[in-house]
């Protein structure tokens, strides 16, 4: 039976998103449904799947909650709409925030520290000087980037996760793009295993994706990884119960003059990180972690990000690596789940001790 996917932008009505449930899997109509539904949020496209066994009523009710819940994180956690607790801190250099936002803040913040500032969540002015939050593109000049770059240490935020308040000095501001939609799958995942959901793929956009359980018929989920030089996918990830987070060049850039300026950037010049790295993907059981670590991971490059892996085992984080030449470096772990798609068997992969 085919599926209606729904394609909505945030305020059309709710229903419209949610209008999805239809029953799967021969014989067992009755006992399990699949959910889908599609939504824009975040500035991107989310498909949200899962199967369960409530009553349909019930199970539209938990695919209600979940789209409520992203509409309320980016209601809160946007950059450019005013009213966002984010909006709020940067205008105004302090900012009262709900839970949600001073957790992600200070999981964030600590991801921070960790990667030695390669992940910075202080970098927007940069971001915005390059044009990467409005489209109008353009290359800031060596003074420019000096300044901009100098402006970047997310140090400088304060963030008290007890009374919910946060404070950043004047000129600088905070961009959580790096990490909210991991963090977003996080929140979801959890809200599907309250509700006993066991199987579940939420697709949360530019390669952000959170896994529940395994698929219904109880074989791993399979997740794409995109050539980051071309059109097709590299290979295939196999998850269950996990988060995965892919950041590349190939995914927001502009060209000018002949040059190729990607939206990751390097805290510490303030420009576009040039690692010799094409893509990193992170899998791990924290979907801001993968999120945030394969930007930060991005900037490292592969010897520094191989180096931050073994010294960081808690994490219990799996990566695949590509370079400029097309080469894939991937960790052990990942290595017993990844497999090259059809036309990249050529590919030289390397396993990293
Ligand atoms: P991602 O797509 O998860 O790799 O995140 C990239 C986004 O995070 C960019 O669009 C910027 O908004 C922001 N960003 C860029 N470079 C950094 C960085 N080094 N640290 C933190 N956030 C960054
Ligand atoms: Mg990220």
């Amino acid at each position: 039976m085919a599926f209606r996917a729904n394609y909505v932008k945030k305020g059309l009505a709710l229903a419209l998103a949610l209008a999805t449930a239809l029953p799967l899997l021969g014989g067992c109509a009755s006992q399990n449904k699949k959910m889908e539904t599609s939504i824009f949020a975040m500035d991107t496209v989310m498909n949200l799947t899962f199967y369960g066994v409530d009553p349909e009523a019930a199970l539209k009710g938990v695919q209600e909650e979940l789209v409520a819940e992203i509409y309320s994180l980016e209601d809160k956690l946007s950059t450019t709409e005013e009213g966002s607790e984010l909006y709020a801190l940067n205008e105004q250099g302090q900012a009262s925030l709900s839970p949600e936002t001073a957790e992600l803040l200070t999981q964030a913040l600590e991801l921070c520290e960790l990667t030695h500032g390669a992940l910075d969540i202080t970098a927007y002015p940069a971001v915005l000087a390059w044009g990467f939050t409005t489209g109008d593109y353009r290359v800031p000049d060596q003074a420019e980037l000096e300044q901009l770059a100098a402006g970047i240490d997310y140090t400088q935020l304060d963030v008290d996760p007890e009374r919910c308040t946060a404070r950043i000095p004047q000129g600088m501001a905070v961009d959580l793009g790096a990490v909210t939609k991991g963090y977003a799958g996080d929140r979801l995942a959890r809200q599907l295993e309250q509700a006993n959901i066991t199987s579940a793929l939420l697709d949360l956009g530019q390669s952000t994706i959170r896994v529940v359980g395994s698929k219904p018929d109880g074989s791993p989920w399979r997740i794409a990884v995109q050539d980051p030089a071309g059109e097709g996918y590299l290979g295939v990830v196999e998850l269950t119960d996990l988060a995965v987070g892919t950041s590349g060049g190939y995914q927001r850039f502009f060209e000018q003059d002949g040059e190729t300026y990607w939206h990751i950037l390097d805290p510490d010049t303030a420009a576009p990180a040039r690692s010799g790295l094409t893509s990193v993907t992170v899998v791990g059981p924290s979907g801001l972690v993968c999120d945030g670590l394969s930007t930060a991971l991005f900037v490292m490059g592969l010897e520094e990000g191989t180096r931050f892996w073994r010294s960081h085992p808690e994490l219990e984080v799996e990566l695949l690596f590509v370079t400029e030449d097309g080469t894939l470096y991937v960790t052990p772990g990942m290595d017993g789940m990844f497999s090259l798609a059809q036309g990249y068997e050529d590919r030289e992969v390397q396993v990293l001790q």
